[in-house]
């Protein structure tokens, strides 16, 4: 629970909606600012348990900043994120990390020395041993259950076939699908996704849905940051729009749709 010096009769709302029973992730109050740029304004979440939340809006809406936010990269200015009861704000990333909460960059971040295989390792090693290590010629070898496990996690995402590819070599959406694989051989609580498809021809667009679907049935929650409207709406089951920092509007796909304050921001964009 927050701190608070003194509570107001808004706060005990605020305390009651935290404890929504179901609640996985609660975004509470979170402003961010980049020197006088309000990036973040009052922004108020709560992802569900088992859910696909969407967070949607227009380029520089604040949404890579939300997530940056919630892994811990970034510290907000007001509020906090609480995850599972437990507040994150003011932790580590990798503290964040081992809590539960895996995250999929909008830039892949991948160790580009390293094959495919030894890259989905990384994550599985470090999730089971408790700290970050990357020693490929010792571990890797030695590691033969993991090893099978992160074959099955590569096959997954369609990487079956570059195995012992260098990560450097791969392209933008390749490198994207490995590191959903890094996320997904974590078995995390929650998955954040920042525009998991961009760079993606259709065909792996299509293919990187079908995936989610099928992570969503085995009830893996999921935060998706996505701009491209027919990935949302094929995978969300609830949608936050950012526009300006600020939340304008949270519901069902359906509801989010007919909007017009989502039009609204989305004007001189793509169409909603
Ligand atoms: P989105 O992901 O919705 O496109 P971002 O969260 O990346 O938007 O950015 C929100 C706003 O904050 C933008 O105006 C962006 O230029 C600004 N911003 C983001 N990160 C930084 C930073 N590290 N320093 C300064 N400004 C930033
Ligand atoms: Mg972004």
């Amino acid at each position: 629970m927050l701190a608070t010096a003194e509570k107001t009769a808004d706060d005990e709302s605020r305390e009651f909606q935290r404890g929504t029973p179901n609640s996985v992730l609660h975004i509470d109050d979170v402003h961010k600012s980049f020197s006088g740029l309000h990036a973040l304004s009052d922004v108020d979440l709560e992802v569900l348990e088992g859910e696909t939340h969407a967070i949607i809006g227009p380029n520089g809406a604040g949404k890579s900043t939300l997530l940056n936010v919630c892994v811990g990269r970034l510290k907000p200015d007001r509020g906090a994120v609480v995850f599972d009861g437990e507040v994150l704000t003011g932790k580590q990333p990798h503290e964040i990390n081992q809590l539960g909460v895996a995250r999929v960059f909008q830039t892949p971040e991948v160790f580009p020395d390293l094959t495919v295989l030894e890259n989905i390792m990384v994550p599985a090693l470090s999730k089971r041993d408790g700290h970050f290590r990357v020693n490929p010629f010792k571990d890797f070898e030695r590691e033969a259950s993991l090893r099978d496990e992160a074959v099955a996690t590569a096959e997954s995402v369609g990487l079956q076939a570059q195995l012992t590819a260098q990560a450097s070599s791969m392209s933008r959406g390749d490198k994207r699908r490995l590191e959903l694989a890094m996320g997904l051989i974590q078995h995390p609580r929650l998955l954040l996704l920042d525009e998991p498809t961009a760079g993606m021809a259709r065909h792996d667009t299509n293919a990187t849905i079908d995936l989610l679907k099928k992570i969503k049935e085995g009830g893996m929650t999921k935060v998706i940051i996505e701009h491209d409207m027919h990935v949302v709406f094929s995978l969300a089951d609830r949608i936050s729009v950012l526009a300006g920092g600020r939340i304008i509007a949270q519901g069902t796909p359906d509801e989010v749709k007919n909007d017009p304050k989502v039009k609204e921001a989305y004007l001189g964009e793509e169409q909603v």
